[in-house]
């Protein structure tokens, strides 16, 4: 049975050549192209792409806010399964359904060894797909260092349980773990978009005690309950500074996470954290941020401020996978919509005009 599968492979593989992707050809120019499947060199692999999404950074990218080359594929969030593997790989057959993180580290050079994997190469450097290499929303993908980034699906999780763990999730619950909350620790969460959501499904997992989630919009509020908040603020509503004070007896949160990326809920972050406590920022922030100095006590208030970038690597996604595999992670409510690769562009204006309660598209790459 296994020599017919092998059999018939290259066979196919002879008829289909090409795939489609989704190619960036410059600032609001995204289109569907036919390109050459790619093939994998040594230590690399190939996955055929089962299930990817659109993220917040793909908008970015899609604005010409963050540059990329004309050309690129675009996209990082990847489920696949193996359809090629390069000279070199072991421990994986074609065939295994794998998760690859939006991070590939090398796992071989002093930052990677250092453990800091995102940062593998230089700053940002462990982000490539869709960034410096061909990205994911496309019907296969070539995976640099597959040694280091094939984590292997357990059977009984679904494509839609795991897919969010690429990069959210990864990234939303790094939050938590980089401020090294402390069990009983009091929480806010600062914006519910989908990488705030998975901050405060992270912050539940690290054991807080209040969790405190800022966000206007009545669907992602209803959400962020879901996911762990205790209280959802509306800062249309509220004064979300003197509300989290009162919340926590005028001494402020031991953790204040910033899962936006502007310079105003950066500030507020620092004005709800207490003395000594943390801020620990997910952003992406797009102009200069300052610091206002009475909440940070002009420099002398021992607040720690931290940044993290998604953190990769298969170990990573391993450890994610577990937390979903034993029912203490589900992030199927943050998939509200899924479309064929075919009808992306249309996913992106959906995703981008944050229209009809979307939070992630699903999207599915044609069977071959
Ligand atoms: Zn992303
Ligand atoms: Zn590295």
């Amino acid at each position: 049975m296994v020599s017919t599968v092998q059999a018939v492979v290259p066979k196919k593989r002879a008829f289909h050549s090409t795939m489609k992707a989704l190619v960036f050809r410059g600032p609001n120019q995204i289109v569907i192209e036919e390109v050459p499947i790619p093939r994998p060199g040594p230590g690399e692999a190939v996955i055929r792409v089962t299930l990817t999404t659109i993220c917040g950074t793909d908008l970015h990218i899609l604005k010409g806010e963050y540059p990329v080359k004309p050309g690129l594929i675009i996209g990082h969030e990847p489920v696949g399964i193996i359809h090629e593997l390069g000279i070199g790989v072991t421990g994986y057959e074609v065939g295994d359904r794998v998760l690859v993180g939006a991070i590939t580290p090398c796992g071989q050079c002093s930052d990677c060894l250092r453990g800091d994997l995102a940062q593998c190469g230089g700053p940002i450097g462990g982000w490539r797909f869709g960034n410096t290499i061909n990205g994911a929303q496309a019907e296969y993908l070539l995976v640099p260092y597959a040694q280091a980034n094939l984590a292997k699906i357990p059977s009984d999780l679904s494509d839609e349980q795991v897919v969010l763990l690429a990069d959210i999730a990864s990234t939303g619950i790094s939050a938590a773990e980089s401020a090294d909350l402390q069990i009983g620790d009091s929480v806010a969460v600062f914006a519910q978009g989908p990488i705030g959501l998975c901050a405060t499904a992270g912050a539940k997992l690290k054991g807080a005690s209040l969790i405190i989630a800022i966000e206007s919009d009545p669907f992602r509020a209803q959400v962020a309950k879901r996911m762990g908040a205790d209280i959802v603020l509306n800062h249309e509503i509220v004064d979300v500074v003197e509300e989290t004070r009162r919340l926590t007896n005028d001494r402020g949160v031991d953790v204040a996470i910033e899962a936006l990326g502007t310079q105003h809920t950066f500030e507020n972050a620092l004005r709800v954290l207490r003395a000594g406590g943390t801020l620990s920022s997910l952003g992406v922030y797009s102009e200069k941020l300052s610091i206002p100095l009475e909440p940070f006590a002009a420099g002398l208030g021992n607040h720690k401020i931290i940044t993290t970038l998604c953190p990769g690597g298969k170990q990573r996604m391993e450890r994610l996978m577990k937390l979903v595999r034993r029912g203490r992670l589900d992030l199927r409510p943050l998939l509200t919509h899924k479309v064929p690769l075919d009808c992306i562009r249309e996913a992106y204006r959906l995703f981008g005009d944050r229209r009809d309660n979307v939070i992630k598209v699903a999207v599915t790459p044609g069977v071959v």
